[in-house]
């Protein structure tokens, strides 16, 4: 029995190509996680906090060691100040961010755009709010904001911008003029922001995050995510936090404080020591590393004929398959899982407006050790031939 607003969701392409990879012993290139460990530091910090005997409920809003260590990383990387205590909220991961601030900031029938191909969770979301989407479609291979839509899908009940930035699946990093009229337009419109920036330390090239909170007129009227699953590489861990103005926040924390209260207390306090004491220079190794995987796996999938989307950010590649296979993304998922033993993702289910953009692209995760992929690469380049 499922309840209605939910049932044309089914279950998650994520786990649904996890399961098929397990049963044709495939690599996974599909589902977004790493194969390896994140810093020892951080599974260390983990288990003092459990030997410590922090292990009981944590303050709602997110236990001060962390909230604290949030302000001063969002001041530190990106110069926005926010007050600890009050304007940083800790989640059950960037997943319950979404779903709280979306059930404590919206009304039914509200309306928030969104830019399609999106992360699964935004609209099934929406659809237990009862708010309404509207979708501002990215069209491979540069993925640029079409402001004309854009304006056309703004009246009276329009309230917010969901914005994902660095972009999963596309690899789009927003930025330079475009994020400007991106600001400039929730400005004219008084729409407010929520900013999904899960991948803020993965970018590349120059590619900078650029959050859209530090754009002028933008810091009151942005809700901004993050997760130490991405940055730290523990995605099971599930912590993640929002900052934002006192009247944004309130309204995610008074869903939050309902969904699931507060956030496992010896994870917080591990995400904190990393926050505060890993030094700088981590965010660069990290970002290097990825930068190595990423030009390793496009030079891959161009030689077996696929076409990639520039990546400038997130560990995801997205890449069109039309020059050698004449099926739909589903059906080549399914060939590539089960003959050559690579899983991937078939993008046209993160479309809603225009799911034919999807249909001849697959997405493929990079946050794998360096023999993953050389496997891989063996892999695809047989199936190639
Ligand atoms: N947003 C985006 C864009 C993501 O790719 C993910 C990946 N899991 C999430 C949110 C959810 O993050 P978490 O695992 O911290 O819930
Ligand atoms: N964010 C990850 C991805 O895009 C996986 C999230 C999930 O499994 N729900 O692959």
């Amino acid at each position: 029995m499922i309840a209605k607003r939910l049932q044309s969701f089914g279950t998650t392409i994520f786990s649904e190509m996890t399961r098929l990879a397990l049963l044709h012993e495939a690599i996974n290139l599909a589902q977004g996680f790493p194969d390896f460990e994140g810093p020892k530091e951080l599974r260390e910090a983990a288990v003092d906090a459990l030997r410590g005997g922090d292990n009981q409920y944590a303050r709602s809003m997110g236990h001060p060691d962390l909230v604290h260590a949030i302000a001063q990383h969002q001041s530190h990387h990106f110069q926005l100040d926010w007050n600890p205590m009050e304007e940083v909220v800790v989640f059950s991961g960037a997943t319950e961010a979404i779903a709280s601030s979306i059930l404590g900031l919206l009304n039914p029938d509200d309306e928030v755009i969104v830019f399609e191909p999106y992360y699964d969770s935004y609209c099934a979301c929406l659809k237990m709010a009862g708010v309404k989407a509207r979708f501002a479609t990215l069209k491979f291979p540069d993925f640029a904001v079409d402001f004309d839509a854009l304006e056309a899908l703004v009246n009276k009940k329009t309230r917010m911008l969901l914005l994902n930035s660095p972009h999963n699946p596309t690899g789009k990093v927003f930025g330079g003029e475009e994020l400007e009229k991106l600001a400039e337009f929730c400005v004219r419109h008084d729409l407010f922001v929520l900013a999904d920036e899960v991948y803020e330390h993965l970018w590349f090239s120059g590619h900078k995050h650029r959050p859209i909170a530090s754009l002028p007129n933008m810091k009151d009227r942005t809700l901004s995510i993050s997760s130490a699953g991405k940055t730290w590489s523990y995605t099971g861990w599930k912590i993640g936090w929002a900052t934002g103005p006192r009247h944004l926040i309130e309204g995610a924390q008074s869903a939050h404080q309902f969904l699931t209260f507060s956030t496992s207390t010896p994870l917080q306090l591990a995400v904190a020591r990393a926050l505060t004491e890993i030094d700088g220079s981590y965010f660069q190794n990290l970002r290097q590393d990825y930068d190595d995987k990423r030009r390793f796996l496009t030079e891959v999938l161009e030689d077996v004929g696929l076409v990639v989307a520039p990546c400038q950010g997130t560990y995801f590649l997205l890449a069109s398959f039309a020059d050698i296979y004449d099926g739909d993304d589903l059906s080549f998922a399914k060939k590539l899982v089960e003959e050559a033993k690579v899983a991937t993702i078939p993008p046209s289910v993160f479309y809603s407006s225009c799911p034919e953009e999807g249909r001849r692209l697959v997405r493929f995760a990079f946050c794998k050790e360096e023999k993953t992929l050389e496997e891989a690469a063996v892999r695809l380049r047989k199936f190639k031939s």
